[in-house]
């Protein structure tokens, strides 16, 4: 059996190139052909000592997840189906804008937490996602878009925001090595305040979160109150509301930002009168005296089947928003992209990813296709 080193930090790749007898230092110039180069071939690393690029073959593979489809949306966004295995798949999605170009990356199959209004919640959950395959979204989409936008040696993705499928923080094992990569100066470089964990309120694995590896956190709040945050994210029944903004106050003093981000969807007769706003307001400017220093971003609800809810009217958002401006907290409206091709919020997966619709059209998929030619960004090159 080879390991996959995308599965490793440099920490763990210097212990691994230990193992095989190698210097430390070897792991650095293994990182970079992997994180800067896209490299999945051992014998293309002609700067690495011989000895180490005979020895590697046998003991490792570089390899990303299989691409079950790709659809590019009219506005540039574009949304991968990676295979995980047992006819699971996750949804990883490229979002280009002016100034930046935003991944937004799965971290499990399915998600236990369950919230109403998501698409994956109501899939349940499947297993956690491997630091490997977190990375390997990343890996794949970088080196994908380098060549599809043409811009080779340019970094094409400046954000990664954990918002794709699952709860990051309740697979904070695989996910903080992943956070690790995406920072390092020898990967991928990216700046703190450009990596967002999003999270639906883990407590504990918030605190453990601004211990080991800092980044900008969003909290997906949806509701002022804990009755009604019980219902809509049933994470809230362990976790209620004042545990968590207490949670968010002990995050800011090692955040990169100095405020949350707190996310609030938006759904028709649920959580969107202006009582709703004006009971918002109260909790963050009041909670623990000061305060929660924050920014408040209102998600339309991105409605799906059998959701039996809907998005609130445009007005009614806008109105939500305008009081909670007024009121001092800077509040803003996400603009939903890629709709063409269902690859906004909590469409993630849609009903592709309805686990036993998923089962189907993987079998179909081999069915018709046989054998599956799994799409890495590597043989696409050569295709
Ligand atoms: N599990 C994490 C991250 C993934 S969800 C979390 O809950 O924060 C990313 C964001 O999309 C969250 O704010 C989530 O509440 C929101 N979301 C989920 N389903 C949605 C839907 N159908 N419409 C709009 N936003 C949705
Ligand atoms: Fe899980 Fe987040 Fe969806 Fe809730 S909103 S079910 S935490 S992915």
């Amino acid at each position: 059996m080879t390991v996959n080193l995308l599965d490793f930090d440099l920490e763990g790749l210097a212990a691994f190139c230990e193992q095989l007898g190698e210097k430390r230092f070897r792991a650095t110039q293994l990182f970079r052909w992997i994180h800067h180069k896209g490299a999945s071939d051992f014998a293309q690393m002609t700067d690495l000592a011989r000895s180490l690029r005979e020895k590697l073959p046998a003991a490792a593979r570089i390899t990303g997840l299989p691409v079950l489809s790709r659809q590019d949306s009219a506005d540039g966004t574009i949304k991968w189906l990676f295979d995980v295995g047992d006819g699971n798949a996750v949804e990883t999605v490229f979002i280009p804008e002016d100034d930046r170009g935003t991944l937004c990356v799965s971290s499990q199959a399915g998600c236990a937490v369950g919230c109403r209004f998501c698409s994956t919640g109501h899939q349940g959950f499947s297993r956690n996602l491997t630091t490997g395959e977190i990375l390997a979204q990343l890996w794949q989409a970088e080196f994908f878009l380098r060549q599809h936008l043409n811009r080779p040696g340019e970094r094409v993705i400046t954000n990664v925001v954990m918002m794709g499928m699952g709860e990051p923080l309740q697979n904070i094992h695989a996910l903080i090595p992943a956070l690790k990569v995406m920072l390092d100066d020898h990967a991928y470089g990216l700046s703190r305040r450009r990596v967002t964990v999003s999270t639906s309120g883990v407590v504990p694995m918030i605190d453990r979160l601004a211990r080991e590896c800092p980044v900008a956190l969003a909290v997906s709040l949806h509701a002022p109150n804990d009755a009604l945050r019980d219902d809509l994210v049933p994470l809230n029944r362990k976790y209620p509301i004042a545990e968590l903004l207490d949670a968010c106050l002990r995050y800011l003093p090692a955040a990169p930002r100095d405020f949350i981000t707190f996310e609030y969807c938006m759904l028709d007769g649920v959580n969107d009168t202006p009582e709703h706003a004006r009971e918002l307001l109260a909790l963050l400017r009041q909670h623990g005296g000061r305060g929660v220093p924050c920014k408040i971003n209102l998600i339309p609800f991105n409605p799906f089947p059998d959701s039996g809810l809907r998005c609130s009217p445009r007005a009614v958002v806008q109105r939500f928003g305008q009081i909670l401006n007024e009121g001092g907290i800077v509040t803003t409206i996400r603009k939903t992209r890629g709709d063409d091709i269902d690859a906004a919020c909590g469409q993630l997966a849609g009903d592709v990813l309805d686990r036993t619709d998923a089962a189907r059209r993987l079998a179909q998929r081999r069915g018709v296709e046989q054998p599956i030619r799994f799409v890495t960004p590597h043989s696409e090159r050569q295709a």
